[in-house]
């Protein structure tokens, strides 16, 4: 209040002082003026009087001087002093000699000795005026006059005035401050009530208090102006309060630490999460900060930031930090923004805001996830993704300095039965146990990963010849052999191998797999347990199916399929009782085209499927037509093929009952042959479905018996109804005593399971005879008939059956 009162002092008084101070000017102009214009007016007055005094007593002196009359002359001088002023009268001679004098008592002025005034004219020295003139008579000068009269009552007279006008003025320009004073603190006092005003308002910026306006001039306006200015205000600071109450909060209950730091790049705002995040206390310095980056980051991230300050632009950074007791690392991400100053046009750096997020999860699910992507869990072997990038790598290096590699794909030949046999988790130890095996016979530089499944990789770097190669091959063969344990069972299982070598064999990582890919399909068709290398002409075989698988699907739908029968003749009553259906293809370009070449094929990329179920129905449909004839002919049984694929399809059984209604065929009229290899691939899902064949009424048969994996254990689980010796084992009798006496088994081991015996591929008379000597059941081969289409059966059964019975008088010779 002291303040506003003096402020208010200061300017009234000011304005007073400045006004009083133009007054007195003003008056003392006027004064001096005043002073001077009565006095050089009084002087000219009593110079006026003078001349004409000295005028009248110069004439009236004339006499005296003819006469030399000098008493006469002071008599009339003596006239003067009527005057006050007058000092000394003084009358000369013509020749200028000091005639008559009168001289007012105790004056100090008297008269000089002489004066020639030949004019008049007057004078003024110190407090007096003179005037002298020339005495003429009759036109002729007798003497000069001189009077001197005092100043001083002028300066008396002027005084008196000067006094009264002073005292005049004094009284005016009292009256005159007092009222301008009251002037000046009216008209100051709504200025003064907008000072209050504002003094408030800047104590208090909320505060809601306006400035009265009580006039409508300059002042009244400046108020309104004034007020307005403060609305604008308040509306702005209302919405910066509400929009910087928002971000308080969101800043506050943020889910990521965030900081904010000065250009000293000092804390000077951080919210609850990041304390909670870095558990540093509240005014922690950005040094305290550092000492806890890891030291491996430290630089980095203080070099962020002069990058930040120098680029003016954000950035983003990963470091690690200690926890508060030292465990443990977190890992922090960082987003580092320049705040500008809104200021000035420079816009420079006044600080910087960050925010902060703990990634030690994420970074840890990632490098997880990583290890996921690249590793296989179950060996911690490198995996199949993990592989194909090496192996881009190293084979880039490797024709960089010229050198070779080699990949082995290696690929278990049996492990489908382990996995049935003793369950999945006995299947994983395996692996892993085959896994450490594999990784411990290479060198620290080659790879060995699991490409998935049951099968590995390996990678051979610097190899120099084929027969290196070859001989850690057949290691890896052998230690794969090498019997292991696994839950009380002692377990022996066999790898093929397929090696392709760089560069020779491709020039792309994908081709080097594809072609060891190659060379390990050879290993399996030729008959596991062995290692291949690729080759061109490997390359060729496999060309050779994609264009058999072209082809094949062009025959399907040019209908230039059909099946053939072969008839089964039985050795019990010597008639044709039975036929094997077997699938013919009439190429127009190639002619027939054997099933052994194109089933594989139609197996493999799955055309099976559909070329099946067209056989069924084919088959069906000639079955149902030719009914009357096959009863007649005493024909039991047709014998169709079922693929792996074929047999495991979901649809198979489906189907087949389908079309035994469809057609209305008697189920015992149907056979399904079934390999010994397609039944291992899944024995509990293969006993299922042989067992919902069965409850249709249809016969199973197993086919090529003896060249699979053969297990009379199995065979008893399965509900079969006959056993087809393989004619592989046919074909050497009676040559072969190995396979005479495993044919012999076979039938003795199939009447022991109460099996039907199928022997395929007789061509000799010698391997009837040994048949029947067995007591085989049936035989099928070119002895007895080739396979021919359908209808033509119905034509060669009476010739085949009696050329068979002659025959058969001889088989009944020879087995008696
Ligand atoms: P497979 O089931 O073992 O069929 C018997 C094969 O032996 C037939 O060959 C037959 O012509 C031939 N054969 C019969 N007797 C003799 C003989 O005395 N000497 C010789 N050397 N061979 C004889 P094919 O017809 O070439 O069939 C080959 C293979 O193709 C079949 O072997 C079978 O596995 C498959 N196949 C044929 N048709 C089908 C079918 O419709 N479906 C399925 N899934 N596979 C079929
Ligand atoms: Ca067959
Ligand atoms: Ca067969």
């Amino acid at each position: 209040m002291t303040k506003s009162y003096a402020t208010r002092r200061r300017l009234s008084n000011r304005l007073i002082r400045i006004s009083s101070g133009v007054i007195l000017l003003s008056l003392l102009a006027i004064v001096v003026v005043f002073a001077l214009y009565s006095n050089s007016q009084a002087r000219q007055d009593l110079t006026n009087d003078l001349k004409v005094l000295s005028s009248v007593l110069g004439n009236r002196s004339i006499a005296s001087l003819i006469f030399e009359d000098p008493r006469a002359a002071k008599r009339n001088l003596e006239s003067t002093t009527f005057r006050d002023s007058i000092v000394s009268a003084c009358i000369y001679r013509a020749d200028g000699s000091l005639f008559a004098d009168f001289i007012v008592q105790g004056s100090r002025h008297g008269c000089s000795e002489e004066l020639s005034a030949l004019e008049v004219y007057s004078w003024s020295e110190d407090s007096l005026l003179g005037v002298s003139a020339p005495i003429i008579d009759s036109g002729e000068q007798v003497g000069s006059i001189a009077i001197r009269a005092s100043t001083d009552g002028i300066h008396e007279s002027l005084r008196r005035a000067l006094l009264t006008v002073t005292v005049a003025f004094s009284v005016i320009v009292f009256i005159a401050l007092y009222l301008i004073k009251h002037l000046i603190v009216k008209a100051l006092r709504p200025l003064t009530s907008l000072h209050d005003t504002a003094l408030t308002i800047s104590n208090d910026p909320y505060s809601k208090l306006r400035a009265k306006r009580a006039q409508d001039d300059e002042v009244g306006r400046l108020v309104q102006v004034f007020n307005n200015m403060l609305d604008t205000l308040d509306n702005e600071n209302l919405a910066l309060l509400s929009s910087e109450g928002r971000f308080r909060t969101l800043a506050e209950n943020s889910p990521v630490g965030i900081y904010q730091m000065n250009a000293d790049r000092e804390f000077v705002y951080t919210n609850q999460r990041w304390h909670e995040l870095t558990h540093m206390a509240p005014h922690c310095s950005r040094k305290e900060y550092l000492a806890r980056v890891d030291s491996s980051d430290q630089e980095m991230l203080v070099s962020l930031v002069d990058k930040v300050q120098a680029k003016r632009e954000a950035k983003v950074v990963e470091y690690h930090f200690q926890s508060p007791d030292g465990t443990n690392k977190l890992i922090f991400m960082e987003h580092i923004a320049p705040i500008f100053s809104q200021a000035d046009e420079s816009h420079e750096i006044v600080g910087f805001i960050g925010s902060l997020m703990d990634i030690s999860d994420l970074k840890h699910a990632q490098m997880e996830l990583e290890n996921l992507a690249f590793y296989d869990p179950l060996t911690n072997l490198p995996n199949r993704r993990f592989f194909r990038d090496h192996l881009q790598y190293v084979m880039a290096g490797a024709k960089g300095d010229n050198s070779r590699l080699a990949i082995m794909m290696l690929d278990l030949d049996n492990f489908k039965k382990v996995n049935d046999t003793l369950g999945h988790d006995a299947g994983d130890e395996l692996l892993s146990i085959l896994g450490e095996r594999l990784r411990g016979m290479v060198s620290q530089q080659d790879v060995v990963s699991r490409m998935g499944g049951d099968e590995f990789m390996i990678l051979l770097k610097d190899v120099d010849i084929k027969s290196s190669i070859q001989r850690i091959a057949d290691r890896v063969l052998q230690t794969v052999r090498r019997p292991m344990t696994i839950r009380d069972h002692d377990i022996e299982v066999s790898a093929s191998i397929g090696i392709a070598i760089y560069p020779e064999d491709a020039a792309n990582p994908e081709e080097l797999i594809r072609n060891a890919d190659l060379a390990l399909y050879l290993s399996k068709e030729s008959g596991r347990n062995r290692l291949s290398f690729f080759s061109r002409r490997l390359e060729t075989l496999v060309n050779e199916k994609v264009y058999m698988e072209r082809k094949l699907r062009e025959a399907i739908k040019s209908d230039a399929l059909s099946f053939y029968v072969q008839p089964q003749w039985s050795l019990h009553d010597g008639r044709l009782v039975s036929g094997e259906v077997l699938m013919r293809w009439i190429d127009p370009d190639e002619g027939f085209i054997s099933p052994a070449r194109f089933i594989p094929v139609a197996e493999e990329v799955g055309l099976i499927l559909e070329m099946g179920e067209w056989l069924i129905d084919k088959v069906f449909e000639s079955i149902a037509s030719h009914r009357k004839q096959l009863e007649l002919l005493g024909i039991r049984t047709l014998a169709i093929n079922l693929s792996a694929r074929q047999f495991f399809s979901s649809n198979l059984v489906l189907k087949i009952d389908n079309a035994l209604k469809t057609y209305d065929i008697d189920p015992s009229m149907i056979e399904l042959e079934l390999t010994e290899s397609a039944v291992m691939e899944d024995i509990e899902m293969a006993v299922h479905i042989m067992e919902r064949l069965k409850a249709l009424g249809c016969r199973l048969a197993i086919d090529d018996f003896g060249t699979g994996y053969s297990s009379l254990s199995y065979l008893k689980r399965f509900p079969i109804d006959s056993v087809k010796i393989d004619q592989s084992f046919i074909s050497d009798i009676p040559k072969d005593q190995n396979d005479v006496e495993i044919s012999a088994a076979i039938i003795a081991m199939g009447h022991n399971l109460g099996l039907e015996v199928v022997a395929e591929g007789v061509e000799t008379q010698e391997q009837m005879d040994f048949l029947v000597r067995q007591q085989c059941d049936y035989a099928q081969g070119y002895m007895i008939a080739k396979p021919m289409p359908f209808e033509d059966i119905f034509e060669n059964v009476t010739e085949i059956n009696q050329r068979m019975a002659q025959q058969g008088s001889q088989i009944k010779r020879s087995a008696g």
